[in-house]
């Protein structure tokens, strides 16, 4: 494998490195929820994408709720 022949002086390294520095993400604010979401995104708080819902965001309550409600019967029937 190839190796640098000199190291770098302090300063090319120092400037080198400040071009490593992120500058601010130019993002929107979503018409319905007012969060702030990058462009050309659906919205990750509400799921709306042009005022059109693309992601349910609602948790599932139903399924988990319902199981776990019978499983905490079985154990108190268990307990009495
Ligand atoms: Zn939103």
């Amino acid at each position: 494998m190839a190796n640098p022949k000199q190291r770098h002086t302090h300063h090319r390294r120092d400037r080198a490195r400040k071009q490593y520095d992120v500058g601010l993400i130019n993002t929107q604010e979503c018409p319905k929820c007012k969060a702030r979401v990058l462009s050309h995104r659906v919205c990750p708080t509400c799921g709306t994408y042009k005022g059109k819902e693309m992601i349910n965001t609602t948790p599932k309550l139903s399924v988990k709720g319902g199981s776990a409600s019978s499983g905490k019967v079985e154990k108190t029937k268990q307990a009495a």
